[in-house]
Formats: structure tokens, C-alpha cells, sequence
């Protein structure tokens, strides 16, 4: 497949950033960069084009890029979501590097920043640049006031260091209850950017963290723990999604902060300086990507679980039978800009379709079975086809299937009173059974409800290997399993878990209105023997059917389950 990485597209204006700063000496001689995670649930797609910039974007400068659980905020992380996210990574493909702080290479705990952050929060209170404030909820907002007019100051701005370096600690040794006070930064509130107006740098919650237990009842808030992280990890350049550049400025000031504390690390002689940029999220029609919509849908029951194959979390995808690579393409040619847009899940299908059309094994599958029984077969004889497990691919060599005469076929490939254009079977009319031979219907069996039941053919007896025996064409082929041989399957078809291309246009309160209530089907499928022992996580193309993946839960020797990927064919066309 032809990829993308090495066209325009990667050219764009986080790699020129880069390139500038590496160019002329900024990074020390290495690009550091980092991929931030909250463990407070499974990562999705979009983190996945996070990853893929971040991890990316060290990659082709020859630097490297930490790992770091940025677990600041306890109240919804745990140790099962940040397992999760490691082994994602690793699965999409990328490794952390770098020194790391825990003995694991390129691997951070924010959480273990924690002394660090508290003691560089009591700097910034003695330099007479931060304050403890004990404003209620409603009092604050009222006090910061509109980016039209200038905020109140706190009654607190203006109290001397040894007050609040007292309340600070009283802060962290447990006296006061959540919400009761908090450290904010001394910076501007009559700043248009409301970001700046004496932000919030710390505050209670008496919530054990997942990493450190009861340690602590202060925490740092992100703007305040992030720059800090960054800094002192000696990450170069800081890539996020939008809806931080309105933070950047704060950024920036708690990186001048620790300036100033001569704080910054060197490298080679350079002072390291952090910056940061932002660029567009990724958006998907017929889809949720917050974590916390994707919660509510796993609390609810409404999939079945994270790694539900319907869901767009890495797990999820994985289980559905995408591949790293397929992801990783899609992610490329999406591309990075700085315009929000909305991504068509068709394009990560023709990503998907392209890479397994080259490597998946083809397999017989019927997905609606009915019978076939060819009435002069010679009773008792099995004969063999001997056919490619992968034509595109002579290493995955050849299989023989056994055909003993009866086969199951799909109900599809059968018309009682056949349409124009209709080359398969139907009454009277011929058709190939792949690989094996040519055969005519002669009659249908129904059942009391004028269902089809079984279809009598006679076989053309010199057509063995798919030629008619006086060299006729026969237009139609169609698959088939061998109903002696064939083993019981379950086929899950997936389609998309929204019918709505914006589930999200009612906001957080409506999207459940637009799930698809046929998202999931299950059929009881034949399959050829070689599929009995397909192992979990195995890619398939059922022939002429679609992309499938042995289930990694539920899929058991003798008893295979299969996901449906993707369709076979779709009418999409990458631009
Ligand atoms: P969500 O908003 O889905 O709950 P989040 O932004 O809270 O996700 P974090 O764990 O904080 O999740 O994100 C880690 C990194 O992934 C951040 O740098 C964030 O900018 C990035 N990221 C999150 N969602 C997307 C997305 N849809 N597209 C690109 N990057 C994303
Ligand atoms: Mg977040």
C-alpha cells in the first residue's frame, strides 16, 4: 500500500516547528516529546492521533518521547485504566524512551512530581506570587467576572507570605474540607484572558490517589502541574489538542516561574525551555470520543464494555480486527491543521481494507445458510479443491478443501425468480461453486411456511477444477462450505453504533436517541474446517463476504466466533 508518511502531508506546521527550534540549537541537540494521558479511562481514537504526533513527531527527528500518566486529578483514575493505556501504546506500535523516573526508560508518573510541585507552589507563595483564597463556588465566579471587564480581586491577593505559607500547609496537613480553600497565582485580573486571572493552582480533595493512596488532600491543577512536568522532564515541545491554546499563556508563565527558581534543565549546554502548541482534534461522524460519554455507555450497559467492538477505543478497534497500521495510516492521512474538522470512519475502513486485502487469509464462510445438494453426486465420494490461502501472497501457500456433493451456500446467491443481471443461481440456471465445479438448479424444497430449505442441482460431471465440460462460459461464482466438513460458527456483524452522522447535535443529554439499535447482529454461520482452530486475534477475508477477526474473548477452538472488520467493497474513495 502506498502510505503517506513520506508525502506533504507530514510536512506540516508541528514538523516546521520543530525543525526550526532543532535547527537552530533550542533542543539541546534532542527532541523530547511526551504523550500525556489522564488515567481516567480507555484511550480512543483520537488519543491515537495523539500518539501517533507525539510519538511521531520524536521519531523523525532521532528523539525520543515519554510516557506520562498525568494522575493529577484522583477522583476518577485507576491502575486497570493506566495498564490500559500502556499496553495500547505498545499495541499502536510506539515506545517511550528516555530516562524515565521509576527505573522504567521514558516512563513518568506525574504523581511522583508531587514534593516537587508543592515545594515550587511554596516558592512562588514567598516570591509573593501565589496566595491562599477561601472564596466560595459562587463568590468566585462572581469575583472573575467576564473577559469584558475586569475581575474583583480576592479579599486574600494581597495577604503576606507567612500567611499563606500557613494555610498552605494547613491546606496539605488535612484541616480544611474540599473546596474550603485553595492556592491561586498572583498574575492579572484585569487580563482579557480569563485563564490568567488568578488561576487555581491548588486544591483540596480528600480522595486516596490511585498511585500514592492517602499522601495527599492537595492537588495540583493541570495548568499548574503541566508546564511543571514538562519542564523538569526536559521535554522540548509540548503538543496538545485546541482547546489548550487559550492556556498557553499560563503556560508560559509557570515556565518563567521556574525560570526564574533556575529550575530549567540544560542539555549540552542549552537551557531548555518547554513550548507549547495545539492542533485540531480528531472528530469522527457517527461517533462519541469522550471518555465520559464512552463511560456512560459502558455504566449503562449499552455496549459490552470498553473493548466492545463497536466502540472507538484502541481496545475496542483492536477486537473489532483494525490493525496498528491501519490506524496509524488513517491517522496520517487525516493530518494535522489547525481547523477543526470531522473525519468520515469510511476513510479508517478503506485503511483497514487496503492493508488486510494484502495479508488477511481467505477463508470460506456462509454467513445465511441454506443447503445445496447436488443429486448425482456419486453417493459417498469426496473430492478435494486445492486452493490459495492468500492470492496475493504465494508464502501463505494452499489448503485443500474437502467437497462431498452437499454444500451449504448463501441464501443471497440464490433467486427464485431471478432479477436482470442476476448471474448466480436460480431455477434452471447454472452457476460456479468456487473451485469445484459447475452446477444446475433442478428444484427447490420449502418448508410449510414457503421457506427454502434445499436446492437440487445436478453437476456438470466433466467440470471439475470450475470449467464447464464443452468450454462454455459460466458467468457466476459463488462460495460455499462443504456441510460434512463445515464447522458451526458465530459471525458478529457490527455496523455503526450511532445513526446519526452528529450524535452529539442535542448535546451530552441526546446522543443516546441515535444509537443504532441494529449495531450488533449475530448469525450462526458455516465454516470451512481450517477455521475451527483460528486463533484469537487471526484476520480473515471470508471470500466475497467481508473482514473478519477471530474474537479475542470469546472465540474457542471448535467453537470460533468472528467480528466482522469491515465490508468487502465500499463505494468510499480516499481524496
Ligand atoms: P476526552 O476529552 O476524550 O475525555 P482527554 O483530552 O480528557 O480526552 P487526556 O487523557 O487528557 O484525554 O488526553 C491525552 C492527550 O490526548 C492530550 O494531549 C489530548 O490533547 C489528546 N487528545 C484527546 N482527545 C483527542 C482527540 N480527539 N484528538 C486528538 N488528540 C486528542
Ligand atoms: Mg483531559
Amino acid at each position: 500500500m502506498e502510505t503517506k508518511s513520506e508525502s506533504d502531508t507530514s510536512r506540516h506546521f508541528l514538523r516546521q516547528w520543530i525543525e526550526a527550534d532543532h535547527a537552530a540549537g533550542r533542543t539541546g541537540g534532542e527532541v523530547v516529546t511526551r504523550f500525556p494521558p489522564e488515567p481516567n479511562g480507555y484511550i480512543h481514537v483520537g488519543h491515537a492521533k495523539a500518539i501517533c504526533v507525539d510519538f511521531g513527531m520524536a521519531k523523525q527527528f532521532g528523539g525520543t518521547c515519554h510516557l506520562r500518566l498525568d494522575g493529577t486529578n484522583p477522583t476518577k483514575e485507576s491502575a486497570e485504566y493506566a495498564g490500559s493505556i500502556e499496553s495500547d501504546i505498545r499495541w499502536l506500535g510506539f515506545q517511550w524512551s528516555g530516562p524515565g523516573d521509576s527505573g522504567e526508560p521514558g516512563f513518568y508518573n506525574a504523581s511522583n512530581m508531587f514534593d516537587q510541585m508543592y515545594q515550587i507552589a511554596e516558592n512562588l507563595i514567598k516570591a509573593g506570587q501565589a496566595y491562599c483564597c477561601n472564596l466560595t463556588q459562587d463568590e468566585w465566579k462572581q469575583y472573575r467576572g467576564v473577559p469584558e471587564k475586569p475581575g474583583t480581586p480576592s479579599p486574600s491577593r494581597d495577604t503576606d507570605p507567612e500567611r499563606n505559607l500557613r494555610i498552605f500547609h494547613e491546606m496539605r496537613d488535612g484541616k480544611y474540607a474540599d473546596g474550603e480553600w485553595c492556592l491561586r497565582a498572583k498574575i492579572d485580573m484585569a487580563s482579557p484572558n480569563i485563564h490568567f486571572r488568578d488561576p487555581v493552582l491548588y486544591r483540596i480533595r480528600h480522595v486516596s490517589h490511585y498511585h500514592l493512596g492517602d499522601k495527599w488532600c492537595v492537588y495540583p491543577m493541570y495548568d499548574f502541574a503541566h508546564p511543571i512536568e514538562d519542564a523538569l522532564e526536559g521535554v522540548t515541545h509540548s503538543m496538545c489538542t485546541l482547546e489548550f491554546e487559550v492556556h498557553r499563556p499560563l503556560y508560559d508563565w509557570v515556565v518563567d516561574r521556574l525560570d526564574e527558581m533556575g529550575l530549567l534543565p540544560v542539555r549540552n549546554g542549552v537551557k531548555i525551555r518547554t513550548q507549547q502548541r495545539e492542533f485540531a482534534r480528531l472528530n469522527l461522524t457517527y461517533t462519541v470520543m469522550s471518555k465520559r460519554l464512552l463511560l456512560q455507555l459502558v455504566t449503562e450497559k449499552r455496549v459490552a464494555g470498553w473493548d466492545d467492538p463497536r466502540m472507538p477505543t484502541v481496545c475496542g478497534m483492536r477486537r473489532r480486527g483494525f490493525t496498528p497500521g491501519a490506524i496509524r495510516e488513517f491517522c496520517e492521512r487525516v493530518g494535522v491543521t489547525k481547523v477543526e474538522s470531522t473525519s468520515d470512519p469510511a476513510l479508517l475502513e478503506w485503511c483497514v481494507r487496503e492493508e488486510l486485502n494484502q495479508t488477511a487469509t481467505r477463508r470460506m464462510a456462509v454467513l445465511d445458510p441454506v443447503k445445496l445438494v447436488i443429486d448425482n453426486w456419486p453417493k459417498g465420494e469426496v473430492k478435494e479443491v486445492e486452493t490459495a490461502n492468500n492470492p496475493l501472497d504465494e508464502a501463505a501457500g494452499v489448503r485443500r478443501i474437502a467437497f462431498g456433493g452437499t454444500v451449504w451456500i448463501d441464501r443471497a446467491d440464490f433467486m427464485e425468480v431471478p432479477e436482470k443481471k442476476f448471474f448466480r443461481l436460480a431455477p434452471g440456471k447454472e452457476v460456479r461453486l468456487r473451485g469445484a465445479c459447475i452446477v444446475t438448479c433442478v428444484s427447490v424444497e420449502k418448508d410449510c411456511e414457503g421457506r427454502i430449505v434445499e436446492i437440487h442441482c445436478t453437476w456438470d460431471e466433466g467440470s471439475w477444477g470450475g470449467n464447464a465440460s464443452d468450454g462454455h462460459k459460466v458467468k457466476g461464482t459463488i462460495h460455499w462450505v462443504d456441510v460434512a466438513t463445515g464447522v458451526k460458527a458465530e459471525a458478529r456483524i457490527y455496523d455503526r453504533l450511532f445513526t446519526d452522522p452528529d450524535p452529539m447535535k442535542d448535546g451530552s443529554e441526546g446522543f443516546l436517541k441515535y444509537l443504532n439499535p441494529d449495531s450488533l447482529k449475530v448469525v450462526t454461520a458455516y465454516v470451512e474446517p481450517a477455521l475451527a482452530e483460528a486463533a484469537a486475534g487471526d484476520h480473515f477475508q471470508f471470500e466475497r463476504t467481508g473482514y473478519f477477526v477471530a474474537d479475542t474473548k470469546d472465540s474457542k477452538p471448535g467453537a470460533p466466533v468472528f467480528n466482522r472488520t469491515v465490508t468487502l467493497k465500499d463505494s468510499y474513495k480516499p481524496s
